[in-house]
């Protein structure tokens, strides 16, 4: 496979829905990001990695993030094999709803759907940091050895940005405390899950650094992060629940395991293949990236690698 060629022919077909979207606004950080910005990315399981665009140019990982703290949680749970106590805190079915919504928490006894809508991923983060005492910056390190980028940072202009209009990831984890689903104090839960979402990290980065999820576990240097049955099951919520109340969509376009972010950034992992990130911060109405589903979208149809 020429990737460099078939991702110079995905980013010519996505430029057209580079500026259709809207760049999220929700925090005054993220809303200074170009619209105009479009990178892609793949890391092979061998370690090659291909980009066009702005592959190299750091975006806020924001929910990205999700897919390493259930990998990290579920790597520190020996004996875990994928069934263990995270999965009676924290469900794995789609939610239909949008990434932060509360609805379905009270009939559900403070229990989220899965763990990429914000309730599930504060749950997650709550048990990291139980496991390592410092969730975010564990996230970090394991980040920066695995991308082999030892300069990724946290945003502290970002993470600062969220606390300040932070009242709906709050009120999702005390209601989640409430029920006792919560192990840690509330204001350290969602101070390190703002930490996580702040990240800044390129398409290039990302890709190389979700490799073990396209290695069935294995991580950069060949140690094994995960079972192969654990990395099968965060890339089968990854396609079920990854792009929130547009997962069925995304699987039917593209049909990888994904997960988006509020930056613009998608993962996407080809099994025993590859790994991709895209990145263009125009959204649509759930929050995915409208330039990057499109280039998933074309790439999948290009080479004949969706998993379907
Ligand atoms: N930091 C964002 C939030 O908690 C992340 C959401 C996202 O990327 N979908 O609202």
């Amino acid at each position: 496979m020429d990737y460099q060629a078939v991702l110079e022919e995905v980013a010519a077909y996505a430029r057209p829905f580079v500026r259709q979207g809207q760049v999220a606004d929700y925090i005054p950080a993220l809303e200074r990001v170009s619209a105009d910005r479009f990178g892609i990315a793949v890391a092979d399981i061998h370690g090659a990695v291909y980009g066009v665009g702005d592959w190299e140019v750091p975006f806020s990982v924001q929910s990205i993030s999700k897919t390493f703290s259930l990998a990290l949680v579920m790597a520190q749970s020996p004996g875990n094999q994928g069934d263990g106590d995270i999965w009676k805190r924290v469900g794995r079915e789609p939610s239909g709803t949008p990434f932060n919504s509360l609805v379905q928490l009270e009939a559900e006894n403070g229990i989220p759907r899965n763990p990429f809508i914000n309730a599930g991923a504060l749950v997650v983060t709550d048990r990291l940091q139980t496991l390592t005492g410092d969730a975010s910056t564990s996230m970090l390190h394991f980040l920066r050895e695995e991308s082999g980028n030892p300069d990724l940072a946290f945003d502290q202009a970002v993470a600062d940005s969220e606390a300040e209009h932070g009242d709906r990831n709050a009120a999702l984890a005390h209601f989640m405390a409430s029920f006792g689903n919560l192990e840690n104090p509330v204001p350290s839960v969602i101070e390190h899950y703002f930490w996580q979402c702040s990240i800044e990290m390129s398409c290039r980065d990302l890709a190389v650094a979700g490799g073990f999820l396209a290695r069935h576990g294995l991580r950069a240097d060949g140690s094994r992060l995960l079972e192969a049955r654990e990395a099968k099951r965060i890339n089968a919520v990854m396609l079920t629940c990854g792009t929130y109340d547009a997962a069925g969509e995304f699987a039917y376009r593209v049909g990888l395991p994904a997960k988006s972010g509020v930056g613009g950034g998608i993962i996407a992992v080809i099994p025993g293949r590859c790994t991709l990130c895209v990145w263009s911060p125009g959204l649509d109405a759930r929050g995915n990236s409208v330039a990057g589903a499109a280039a998933l979208d074309h790439f999948t149809t290009l080479t004949g690698w969706s998993v379907f």
